[in-house]
């Protein structure tokens, strides 16, 4: 029988999935101000296509990066739902004690490995 976090234990995980949503926002904002479909005058420019290309690419890799972020906001926010409920540390899917060892890793783990392996297969 794996070894429930301690409440005190709990608290450090909370206020450190709290400091990492703060910043994965933070990064997310940072991402959007570099987008340059994101400049107003993105559209109205005569720009020759290889810089609309650039643009696209650019894009592309921002849209792609804030959707990760995004995800692991999701994570933490489910995290913290979890957290609130008592639920923490047990996976989603077969209700087992996710082991400390990956919790430390991934605080926002919401699946065991076998789980969690069984999903991306
Ligand atoms: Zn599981």
């Amino acid at each position: 029988m794996a070894k429930k976090p301690t409440k005190s234990h709990i608290k450090k995980i909370k206020s450190a999935l709290e400091q990492e949503k703060e910043k994965l926002f933070h990064q997310v904002e940072e991402l959007k101000k570099d987008d340059p479909f994101s400049d107003p005058d993105h559209a109205s420019d005569n720009a020759a296509i290889d810089t609309d290309v650039r643009e696209q690419v650019g894009h592309e890799t921002i849209v792609a990066q804030i959707k990760s972020l995004q995800r692991r906001l999701a994570d933490i926010d489910t995290a913290l739902e979890k957290i609130s409920k008592g639920k923490y540390g047990l996976c989603e899917k077969c209700g087992m004690s996710i082991p400390q060892a990956r919790l430390k890793l991934i605080p926002e783990a919401r699946w065991c490995v076998s789980c969690y392996q069984s999903l991306y297969k």
